[in-house]
């Protein structure tokens, strides 16, 4: 099974790929998980990726494809993928439907997480990472912020682009880039739209439902 989340910044939409790798076996493709390993390891690109990522910008969707298409030629088991954060925009979901046919894929689900603009600031301004294990956590969020992690506290960090400058340029180009995708997706199977206003546990739960339906 193959499912595309998207959504608005700080939507939950790790969150939510987290709960699925953990609960059904899922592999998460997140194009920002891969785009900030990129940065770690000083890739030949590290550098210039990481100046577009702190200024709430995208990523050439020529860079993003070479990225995407390596890590999912080492991917031996393709039976159930998340995207995570791809597809970006309209062309993204073009090279997206070209990349599934050279990979033998075939699109299955297409989630839509939606969030109010306010949440999104809420939500983004807490959000912490794990460095070492990649758990997300979140201070403005009770549930998110006291579940067990064994990693410790000295691991917790910001990201660097969750300042609020760089939230409000991520959702505006959000509304620009992205939010075209709704029309674009809407009339697939598959499609669904998701209120992530609610708690994370209830979203998880309509989320698996969809995914069995
Ligand atoms: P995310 O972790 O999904 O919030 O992404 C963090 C940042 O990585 C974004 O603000 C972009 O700069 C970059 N990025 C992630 N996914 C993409 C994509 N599909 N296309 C272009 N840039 C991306």
């Amino acid at each position: 099974m193959i499912i595309i989340f998207f959504g608005p910044p700080g939507a939950g939409k790790g969150t939510q790929s987290e709960y699925l790798v953990n609960n059904d076996n899922f592999i998460q493709i997140s194009t920002g998980d891969l785009l900030r390993n990129e940065v770690e390891t000083q890739s030949n690109y590290g550098l210039k990726i990481k100046k577009i990522i702190d200024k709430g910008e995208l990523i050439t969707d020529e860079l993003m494809f070479d990225i995407l298409d390596q890590h999912l030629t080492k991917i031996k088991q393709k039976k159930k993928l998340i995207f995570d954060g791809y597809p970006r925009n309209l062309k993204q979901a073009d090279i997206l439907n070209k990349l599934l046919n050279k990979h033998d894929l075939k699109l299955d689900k297409i989630l839509f997480l939606n969030v109010k603009r306010e949440e999104i600031e809420n939500r983004i301004s807490g959000r912490l990472i794990c460095s070492k294990c990649s758990k997300i956590f979140n201070t403005n969020l009770k549930s998110k912020y006291n579940e067990i992690h064994s990693c410790g506290d000295q691991y917790l960090q910001k990201r660097v682009d969750d300042n609020y400058k760089t939230i409000l340029k991520r959702y505006d180009l959000y509304m620009k880039e992205t939010a075209p995708l709704i029309n674009f997706y809407q009339n697939h199977i598959g499609f669904y739209e998701i209120d992530g206003n609610k708690e994370i546990k209830q979203i998880s739960e309509q989320i698996r439902g969809f995914i069995n339906a």
